[in-house]
């Protein structure tokens, strides 16, 4: 038989008792978690949110009461009132805050059975994933589950604390829109007053920011909803959380600021200084010295040795190893990790192949430090002391063989070449710099990657395409090679590719938390990026319409950024995969095991739909 909860009050939350409540009557309501039987007394560890509380039923001092507890299991739903009690020195429990007192029950109500759990919210090993995505419910009572969801309400709220302190409006824009692009499919919803009509879920707010600028508002924000349709990887969410915002006049530092204040406020909620303003470097010095985009900043940057050597010495090199001396030799550096064996030296050797990169092959001058210094004593000197190597760094030079016809194709190649000691840097930095300190997952290195390119060149489809949003804008100074190309989509040799966008990331640890840009603001300019892009007039109004006329009534200058609301949880948790601070997540295959979405529908709704689906 259930109790009835009455007009009982909770005096307390499970994990709040403590020394100085000994004494003191308490109600406490929660779960009964673990539960030792010894016969004449029963001890349950009584969980809420806030953690446990000992609870304990003496058969001898209060039999009705232990007699009722013997009915208990694990997740039952109690009331209990009692009094707080000093525990036995012996019994103390140092791993809880609540850990040296114990509550003496004087009445129990039970006011919930629970069916056997198919895994305990105690249960030292985990469920595997599948069980406890269905079982969504009891995997949030775990710990660690209440305490990721707590750090994203934490960070959730610094960031809009920090921002409504700034001057930020938080505003919503609609989910059921039309589609904008952020180069990925739309969910669609049908419209049934309207049959073959669709909304789409937004990728990101993107114009309705842009609009609320035109609309006045200076500055806005939005912790929001995304939606987007891809080909799923293993750590993504078909609908994930943004950090949205948008600026009336900003200069690209404006936006970086701000963004550096609500980081630096949200990682405080998590615990973590971090000393703004963050590095900056440009895409191209981010390719030249990293082989990336989102460079690892916990590592050295690569050093192009070239700059160090004679043109007789450059020469000796490029001879003896064939390499290409047009091209950078890139010396990487993984610090105090010099001391690998002599067979791992070797396996560095074959990275070489790295064949899913493409570009031209490369091969090592060499791993072996000795050696070199053997073969050419004055160069590795020199070396040396420009890479400022260490006597226990693990080094080895790189340079590339192939033999690059054009300029385009030289560059390209520079671009390639580097990507590939990017992998390579990687690769030995997760196989050999953890161990010595370096490449530490709570060592936080934020970084600005500025001035991306305007498009990038499609290989599939043979076309430039946007390289961020065609809503982009580009630098003043590079307008003049946009006019002179505007035609040239179709032309992988176009100098469309060196127009430079005010465009930017910010990077964490080797990991995108978010991009922006300063917006176009002109309707002429807008129309002219559609041009480059082969977007005819007609496409363009049929697409944009509604915000190519809006931005010819007075569109202020105005620029924004979005970040991940969940990759910097999952970073601040400690989490491994996104899934852990999502408290609803699907599966990599989009499915929501717990409400078992999506689902077929019935024929009704299909025809009131206008729907018929092929069989
Ligand atoms: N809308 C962009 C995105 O979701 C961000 C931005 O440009 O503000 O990536």
């Amino acid at each position: 038989m259930l109790d009835f909860l009455g007009d009982l009050k909770r005096t307390h939350m499970c994990g709040e008792l403590r020394l100085s409540d000994a004494g003191r009557k308490a109600v406490l309501m929660g779960w009964v978690g673990r539960r030792r039987d010894l016969g004449s007394i029963i001890f349950v560890d009584l969980r809420d949110r806030s953690g446990i509380t000992q609870v304990v039923f003496n058969r001898e001092k209060n039999p009705a009461v232990h007699q009722k507890a013997e009915q208990l299991r694990n997740e039952y739903v109690i009331a209990v009132i009692g009094t707080v009690k000093q525990r036995d020195p012996e019994t103390i429990n140092k791993n809880i805050p609540s850990g040296e007192v114990e509550l003496a029950v004087d009445e129990l109500r039970i006011l919930n059975v629970s069916k056997q759990p198919p895994f305990l919210p105690g249960d030292a090993g985990l469920a595997n994933e599948e069980t406890r995505l269905k079982y969504r419910y009891l995997d949030l009572r775990r710990e660690v589950m209440q305490f990721n969801i707590e750090m994203r309400h934490k960070v959730a709220k610094a960031i809009r604390d920090y921002l409504s302190s700034q001057g930020f409006f938080e505003i919503e824009t609609p989910f059921m829109t039309r589609s904008t692009p952020e180069g990925a499919r739309d969910y669609l919803v049908p419209s049934r007053v309207q049959p073959g009509s669709f909304y789409a879920l937004p990728q990101s707010p993107q114009l309705f920011k842009q609009i609320l600028m035109i609309s006045g508002f200076d500055k806005y924000f939005q912790i929001v909803r995304c939606f987007r349709d891809e080909d799923l990887r293993a750590d993504r969410q078909p609908e994930f959380t943004q950090i949205d915002l948008e600026m009336s006049y900003p200069q690209p530092e404006r936006v970086w600021e701000v963004v550096e204040g609500f980081l630096s406020a949200a990682f405080k909620a998590g615990g973590v200084e971090i000393n703004p303003p963050f590095l900056r470097i440009t895409y191209d010095q981010a390719i030249l010295q990293y082989g990336n985009d989102k460079p690892d900043m916990r590592l050295p940057a690569m050093v192009d040795v070239r700059a160090a050597l004679t043109p007789e010495e450059l020469n000796e090199l490029a001879t003896k190893f064939r390499i290409h001396k047009e091209l950078p030799i890139q010396l990487i550096r993984i610090p105090k990790a010099g001391d690998i064996s002599g067979t791992e030296r070797r396996t560095i050797g074959t990275y070489g192949a790295y064949q899913h990169v493409q570009g031209p092959s490369f091969v090592q001058l060499m791993t072996d430090p000795k050696r070199f210094a053997k073969d050419y004593p004055a160069i590795s000197e020199k070396i040396l002391s420009f890479a400022k190597i260490e006597p226990d760094d693990l080094w080895l030079l790189a340079g590339a063989i192939d033999k690059p016809e054009s300029q385009a194709a030289r560059e390209q190649s520079v671009q390639h070449f580097c990507e590939k000691c990017g992998f390579l840097r990687l690769d030995l930095a997760q196989k050999y710099a953890a161990k010595h300190g370096a490449f530490q997952k709570r060592d936080f290195r934020f970084l600005w990657v500025t001035d991306f390119p305007m498009f990038e060149w499609d290989k599939t489809e043979k076309r430039w395409n946007p390289a961020h949003h065609p809503f982009t804008s580009l630098h003043e100074e590079d307008m003049a090679k946009l006019e002179a190309n505007i035609d040239s989509v179709n032309d992988p040799q176009s100098p469309l590719g060196e127009i430079r966008a005010l465009a930017y990331d910010v990077v964490l640890n080797g990991t995108e938390l978010g991009s922006g840009s300063i917006r176009i603001h002109r309707q002429d300019i807008q129309r002219k990026i559609f041009q480059a892009l082969g977007m005819s007039e007609e496409e363009a109004r049929a697409r944009f319409g509604f915000f190519l006329e809006a931005l010819e009534y007075g569109t202020p200058p105005h620029g924004g950024i979005a970040l991940g609301l969940d990759r910097i949880v999952m970073i601040l948790a400690g989490a491994e995969s996104l899934r852990e601070v999502i408290p609803f997540p699907k599966t990599a295959r989009a499915v929501d095991l717990m409400v078992d979405a999506p689902t077929p529908v019935s024929a009704a709704q299909l025809k009131e739909l206008g729907i018929q689906l092929k069989s």
